[in-house]
């Protein structure tokens, strides 16, 4: 597969450049020639396609899908259903083909419903995975569209901006200050500025300023580029050949549950080795002693175990994505419950992003009622010639703060012309300068207008616009301006300095004209925190997590604003960029855990910030926005980047991407990572606390029935035993899906190094798997001793038996609902409130009633039973619920949510 230029290939330290010469020495207008292509309108539709058609996709990793029977084979690749297997095989060879029977059913109906469960638990994951593509401008058919960077083909022209990765190699036909890191590339650092020029001496890849390659990330200005290689034919893909793909990793709770699988059937072999030398001695043939063996072992094995775990991340992943937070790993929801301190970034986040400017100071006075005049007309012209907003379709688009200067300098004016300003240069915004220049012709000069935060350009004035002249800027004016920048931000506004120059010309670098600037206006812009982050906030110091406040905007404006929405509490502290940097770290350090709100920072500052939040023993959840965020992100335990306006770099950089960009659905997605992580442990605690009942009970019965019976049989046969352990994967599934605890944002974060079992957890385990295997002894007395009098001992053994089978099955029905809450009552949760548990237990209760239909009765070696038998069954799986309920309050059953 090659580009659709011819190729030359030049081997240089490894590099290979695939970029035609011509390619890179030709002019633009030549090159648009040569080709035949249109650089204003970019490919059409139906060119698109051929391509696409012909070189395939824009990828480098070539994802290798699984066939469904490798799906379906890897279900079987588990020690415990190994075990299992195994334990079927020996029934076959033993003869006993009614356990074997049923020893398949549970092994195979485990693989359907895994494979199942599995099945839709990587779609869910593909679909979020989908979401979180790498995305791209590209100018097809006349028109900018977003696309999916893997769908770009050779010939297309695409829009460059700050903040996007390159999504294949190619010539710049446009360029408008260009910056682009190449250090994935190169090993150089230093981003390098672009151009859009023909380029003549090639001795390497430095000289080829006029092309960009694929991974690099643009970090500063904006331009178009005609796409000559993707895939694997460009220079990163030839690299990336030698690298092998990542595999899979497991999360450290998946790593947890898989130990303790291994630790499950190793006990479980032990067991089943003593029992068997145990009834042996007792007298008993092989072939029964081997057959009370498998049961038993598969009794214990909760074979669910690992299918369980992923199907409820996978569908509490899927739920927080419909709630606007997409978690791009499994991994992310275990961290996101831990989370202690979350760094938001103020702007869009805390507040809504709707700015107004509400006030201007200039020639001596505020102004709110913008009264026309001059001096106004004049700020306004400033306003717009100084601004990136424009039209698109019928929308205006542009940053919030440059939207805002727009909207109000633009007034009433319907159709804006921006056209009118013939712009020459341009230093574009970004939040370590906290300032943006333009450079425009105007009556055969260039007129410059420099706005930014004020305590920086204050120090690049010398001339100030006061009462109709320009005169050198006073101590005293430069005075007065600080403060009323102080008193404006103070109200909460973030407050513009508006600076204007005329220059004669201009240089090769715009950015050294940001000085000896005149001073004409400040003006203060309003944006309202959201409404629902009050809440959010309130519900974050109940849980134990801090809130704190990262700001580009001054002191004032964010102390005001973090007040008001109820981050700075008394005795917290506030800090600027400044005043960190006057700090060492260890300095910084002493107080690092009572700053809520760090103001004037810049990307460099979040990244430290994290660190040493860290050091503490804090576990971090930062946001960001912009390329420079992207260490931070990284940083972070959880990194949050913002769906909406974020660059590509940082949702790459993130785990979450939010796609309201809202506070809230950080606090939300902390909760739902809390609720999945304990509902996780509740339908682990259930699925082995009904497989050590099960266990009890027998081994009660094999130790205990020759002294009180003086004579030897099961409480339970083996068949029945395995007909029981069908339902208990699946409801403990039931049990994980339950919906969120009310008080699950009343206590602490987690402890990221606790174990599932923390919190009581095995007490639990213990205590219901004792209750339900007594339950089950009981029933087989009380229908021996009580309601089948006078019968033969055949059959009073088989109607015991029988009701030990139903009370197990039925005390492990009613103890699901136990399980929906390990601290909470059940009447307080609202007792038939989890619907998918009703449902799953009333066709598990059927299945269980199935068995006295001819002829599975004498498969199953089942009896009926009286009346008077069923209704104490009932009662007594009842009690065993009602005791297991009362239980919760005290201190050793009681459920403790393991905090840090
Ligand atoms: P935040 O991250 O809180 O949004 P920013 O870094 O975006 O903060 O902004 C910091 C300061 O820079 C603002 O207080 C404002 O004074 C100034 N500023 C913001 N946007 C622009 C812009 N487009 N042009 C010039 N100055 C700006
Ligand atoms: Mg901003």
């Amino acid at each position: 597969m090659k580009g659709i230029f011819q190729l030359h290939v030049h081997a240089k330290k490894g590099m290979v450049i695939v970029l035609e010469k011509n390619f890179i020495t030709l002019k633009k207008d030549d090159l648009q020639k040569t080709l035949g292509l249109n650089f204003k309108t970019g490919l059409s539709t139906l060119e698109v396609m051929k391509r696409a058609d012909k070189f395939g996709k824009n990828t480098i990793i070539e994802e290798k899908n699984k066939s469904i029977f490798e799906k379906f084979v890897e279900q079987f690749k588990n020690l415990m259903i190994i075990i299992l297997l195994f334990a079927g095989v020996l029934s076959v060879v033993a003869g006993d083909y009614k356990d074997a029977s049923i020893i398949f059913l549970v092994v195979i109906l485990n693989a359907i419903l895994g494979f199942i469960q599995q099945y839709k638990a990587d779609k869910a994951l593909q679909e979020i995975k989908d979401m979180t593509q790498i995305k791209n401008s590209v100018l097809r058919d006349g028109k900018l569209n977003i696309i999916d960077s893997i769908s770009v083909v050779p010939g297309d022209i695409i829009y460059l901006k700050e903040g996007d990765f390159v999504p294949a190699d190619g010539r710049i036909i446009e360029n408008f200050s260009l910056q682009i890191d190449e250090s994935m590339l190169t090993g150089e650092s230093l981003p390098i500025l672009k151009t859009d020029n023909a380029i003549d001496t090639i001795r390497g890849i430095v000289d080829l300023k006029n092309c960009v390659f694929k991974g690099s990330v643009v970090t500063g200005g904006r331009g178009f580029f005609l796409v000559n290689a993707i895939g694997m034919e460009t220079e990163i893909g030839k690299i990336a050949t030698m690298l092998s793909e990542a595999k899979k990793q497991k999360t450290p709770l998946e790593k947890k549950l898989d130990i303790l699988g291994k630790k499950i059937a190793f006990i479980v072999l032990l067991l089943s080795i003593v029992i068997f030398i145990f009834r042996f001695y007792q007298g008993h043939t092989i072939r029964e002693t081997f057959n009370l063996t498998i049961s038993l072992a598969v009794a214990a094995i909760p074979e669910g175990l690992a299918i369980i775990m992923t199907i409820i991340l996978a569908a509490g992943i899927q739920k927080m994505s419909k709630h606007k937070a997409i978690v791009k790993s499994l991994h992310s929801v275990e961290t996101s419950g831990s989370i202690t301190t979350i760094c938001s970034d103020k702007t869009g986040t805390l507040t809504k992003n709707e700015m107004t400017v509400v006030k201007a100071y200039y020639n001596k006075n505020y102004d709110n009622l913008f009264l026309e005049n001059e001096y106004l007309k004049k700020i306004k012209t400033f306003s717009l010639i100084c601004n990136n907003t424009h039209l698109e379709g019928e929308q205006y688009v542009g940053t919030p703060t440059e939207k805002s200067l727009f909207m109000w300098a633009k007034g009433d004016e319907e159709s804006f012309n921006q056209n009118q300003f013939e712009r020459i240069a341009e230093v574009s915004f970004d939040s370590s300068r906290k300032m943006s220049t333009v450079f425009i012709q105007k009556d055969q000069k260039v007129l410059q207008v420099t706005i930014g935060a004020p305590d920086i350009l204050i120090d690049k004035l010398s001339f100030i616009d006061e009462e109709g002249k320009i005169s050198e800027i006073t101590l005293e004016q430069i005075e007065r301006i600080k403060k009323i920048n102080e008193e404006m931000a103070g109200s909460a506004l973030r407050v513009i300095m508006i600076t204007y120059q005329k220059r004669e010309k201009l240089n090769e670098n715009p950015a050294e004209f940001e000085k000896n600037l005149i001073f004409i206006a400040l003006v203060g812009i309003i944006d309202p925190p959201r409404d629902e982050v009050h809440n959010a906030i309130n519900e974050c110091y109940q849980a134990g997590i801090k809130p704190v406040m990262i700001t580009g905007d001054h002191k004032n404006t964010a102390v005001k604003i973090a007040e008001n929405i109820g981050i700075l509490k008394e005795g917290d502290l506030s800090i600027s960029g400044y005043e960190l940097d006057q700090l060492s770290d260890d300095e910084i350090s002493e107080n690092i855990q009572k700053y809520k709100v760090f103001a004037r920072v810049t990307p460099e500052h979040k990244l430290k910030i994290v660190r040493l939040l860290q050091k503490k023993g804090e576990i971090v959840a930062m946001t960001g926005d912009g390329v420079n965020d992207a260490p931070a992100l990284k940083e972070a335990d959880i990194g949050i980047s913002m769906g909406q306006n974020g660059s590509e770099v940082a949702k790459e950089a993130s785990d979450i991407v939010l796609v309201d960009n809202n506070f809230a659905t950080i606090v939300f997605a902390i909760r739902s990572g809390r609720n999945i992580y304990s509902n996780l442990k509740k339908a682990i605690q259930y699925l082995l606390s009904c497989n050590i009942s099960e266990v009890f009970a027998l081994i009660f019965s094999i130790i205990f029935f020759p002294v009180i019976f003086k004579e030897d049989f099961l409480l339970i046969l083996p068949v029945q035993i395995l007909w029981i352990n069908l339902s208990d994967s699946i409801i403990s599934i039931m049990i994980g899906l339950e919906k969120e605890d009310k008080n699950i944002m009343k206590h602490n974060p987690l402890n990221p190094t606790s174990s599932i079992f923390d919190g009581n957890v095995l007490n639990r385990i213990f205590f219901n798997g004792i209750l339900m295997s007594f339950a089950s002894v009981l029933g087989f007395f009380a229908a021996y001793f009580l309601f089948s009098e006078g019968m033969p001992i055949e059959i009073k053994i088989s109607i015991s038996q029988s009701s030990a089978f139903m009370t197990m099955a039925f005390s492990q029905f009613f103890m699901a609902y136990n399980a929906r809450n390990s601290s909470q009552n059940l009447i307080a949760l609202g007792i038939f409130s989890n619907k998918g548990l009703n449902i799953s237990i009333a066709v598990f209760s059927f299945l269980q009633l199935i068995v006295f239909i001819k002829p599975l009765d004498s498969f199953f070696k089942v009896h009926l039973l009286s009346l008077y038998n069923w209704l104490f069954i009932i009662i007594l799986s009842l009690v065993t619920l009602i005791l297991a309920e009362y239980f919760k309050r005290f201190p050793l059953i009681k459920g403790k949510e393991n905090t840090i």
